[in-house]
């Protein structure tokens, strides 16, 4: 019985330790200036970068991101068999301050 409730209050702690995390990074994200929170989300604009989409220049910013990538093929000899794995791939996130258009790269 003492065993479940320790593990019970150390499983409420984490969740309540969650849950201010997460608030205060709503709080210190809502303290951010329009520009402040657009790099905290977007990165830093580039000036060489020109948006495909509008042909803006300089209102492109870039930031590394990692995106999960799923993958199907066949795997096997004669059998062949049906395989679905997932692999993180590092991509360059871009998104125009004009069109408000997100890209990956
Ligand atoms: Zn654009």
């Amino acid at each position: 019985m003492g065993f479940i409730v320790t593990v019970g209050g150390i499983f409420v702690l984490i969740v309540v330790a969650i849950l201010m995390y997460a608030s205060n990074m709503r709080e210190k994200i809502e303290a951010m200036s329009p520009a402040e929170r657009a790099t905290y989300f977007f990165g830093a604009v580039n000036e060489h970068l020109i948006c495909p989409h509008c042909q803006t220049k300089g209102l492109v910013r870039a930031k590394q991101e990692t995106r999960v990538v799923t993958s199907t093929g066949k795997v096997g000899g004669i059998l062949k068999t049906d395989t679905t794995s997932e692999t993180t791939a590092v991509v360059t996130q871009h998104h125009c301050g004009q069109c408000g258009t997100t890209w990956d790269i």
